[in-house]
């Protein structure tokens, strides 16, 4: 047992997971397995909530990447069916093949609490600027469970709500646009499923695309299927990215080839002009003429206006909720608001890759002892994130809480080489910058 939890008179408390996505729930996996008592708060009424939202996409890493160690080993006491590793599952195939599996399992089910959102994380009695005894009080945990308030005592909390949950604006200064708020029946933030789901709300529209990552070329590669079913549908990609080559990736040299394959796609989408292009554009001001939206920034320095936009898909990354967890002491990057020391191997500016150095409990440490954010929002505003380093962050994280300081500190991530981390541009080869 951790050194300090042996001193504290809250050692009877469970620990808190916070979030029933991968992350947590690989975290309520290693935790299970050792025989230590958690609780987890899940907001959604289903574990994976943020992957049901985008459950009709296929992602780009196979099977075997996808699954955590110990969460596998714990399934395989069960009558699971292990999927085949090499296949691309989608969100809900994630969700139904593996989340739901896992959150069933005897061990992990009692200590799971659905519809459970928490509000906000504070160490019992003490408000953040009190230090004496600061250690040895229980995080006092409020909740709204089924929609009652109610509060929850843990010795130790692994905050992996992930950050899908709060978008950026689409403005480009990180504020909302003039006007943004006003037409938000118009824009939807997030992956729709425009071919079934969504079919009506987009075929035959004119339809602005805001966005430089995956989930833009997603997004975009399923409107291109619609438009070729109903050609008056328009289509437009607002950027903030200089070159569309570093938006292409690595492509055919891509270790994720369903990864390096979007870049393919999208790139014949572009060369094909059945895609207007608006790069690098800043939106600044949104306004409705006619019942159509135009769109007004600067392209090139220059103000330009996009007009008689009908719907807007906004995919302009998305940021931590900090307000939750203001009440503890946290070390965050300025910019990234990434755990701090992770900044320097994600940060954008630098990186473009989707694997990082191995890192662990450590790293991952905080002034408030035994307080972790793992996961997604552990990256912050950084897009680069894989489930992969999750499993590796809280198989570090839970060994340090058990004790087993030699475990914590050994850290080790299989991911894929992608060679794809930052693009040469004067040769137009893939240079591995990082990892
Ligand atoms: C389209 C798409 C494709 C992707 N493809 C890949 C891929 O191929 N490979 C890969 O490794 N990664 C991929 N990712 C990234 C992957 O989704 C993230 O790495 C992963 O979701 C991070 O897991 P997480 O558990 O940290 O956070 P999340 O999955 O976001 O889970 C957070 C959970 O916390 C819950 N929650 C939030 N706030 C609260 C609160 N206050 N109280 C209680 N619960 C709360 C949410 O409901 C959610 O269930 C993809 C992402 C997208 C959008």
């Amino acid at each position: 047992m951790n050194q300090n939890f042996k001193t504290m008179q809250n050692d009877h408390l469970p620990i808190a997971i916070i979030g029933g996505g991968p992350v947590g729930l690989a975290a309520a996996a290693h935790l299970a397995k050792k025989n230590l008592e958690f609780i987890l708060f899940e907001a959604g009424t289903s574990v994976g909530q943020n992957f049901l939202s985008w459950g009709h996409i296929r992602v780009f890493s196979p099977w075997r990447y996808n699954i955590d160690k110990v969460a596998e080993e714990l399934l395989m006491e069960t009558n699971w069916t292990s999927p085949d590793k090499n296949t691309l599952p989608t969100g809900k195939e994630l969700v139904d093949n593996y989340f739901v599996p896992l959150s069933n399992h005897p061990m992990i089910k009692p200590n799971i609490h659905l519809n459970t959102k928490v509000v906000s994380i504070g160490r019992k009695g003490l408000d953040k600027m009190k230090t004496a005894n600061r250690a040895s009080k229980p995080f006092s945990i409020k909740v709204e469970e089924n929609g009652k308030i109610k509060y929850y005592e843990a010795k130790a909390v692994i905050d992996a709500t992930g950050t899908w949950n709060q978008p950026n604006p689409i403005g480009s200064g990180g504020v909302f646009a003039e006007g943004e708020q006003e037409l938000k029946d118009h824009i939807f933030y997030g992956i729709p499923d425009v071919k079934l789901k969504y079919l009506d709300r987009y075929k035959n529209k004119n339809i602005a695309v805001v966005g430089g990552g995956h989930s833009a070329i997603n997004v975009l590669l399923d409107l291109e299927k619609v438009q070729k079913k109903y050609p008056q549908t328009q289509l437009n990609w607002i950027l903030r990215k200089d070159s569309l080559e570093r938006v292409y990736g690595g492509k055919e040299d891509d270790a994720l080839k369903a990864r390096g394959a979007l870049g393919v796609r999208i790139q014949r989408l572009v060369d094909s002009g059945k895609l207007k292009v608006h790069t690098p554009f800043y939106i600044h001001k949104l306004t409705k003429k006619e019942n159509r939206i135009q769109i007004e920034g600067d392209l090139n320095g220059k103000t330009k206006t996009i007009e008689n936009i009908d719907e807007i898909v906004s995919n302009t990354g998305s940021r931590p909720d900090l307000d939750m967890i203001r009440e503890v002491r946290i070390d965050l990057d300025s910019a990234l608001e990434s755990v701090f020391d992770l900044a320097e191997l994600i940060d954008p500016n630098i990186h473009s890759c989707g694997t990082v150095r191995p890192h662990g409990e450590k790293e991952l440490r905080h002034p408030e002892k035994d307080f972790y954010i793992v996961g997604s929002k552990s990256y912050g505003r950084a897009p680069t994130f894989l489930m992969a380093t999750g499993y590796e962050q809280v198989r570090s994280v839970v060994a340090y809480l058990t004790g087993d300081i030699e475990a914590a500190e050994i850290v080790e991530l299989n991911l894929p080489q992608t060679g794809v981390c930052s693009t040469n541009f004067s040769s137009k080869k893939p240079v591995e910058a990082c990892c």
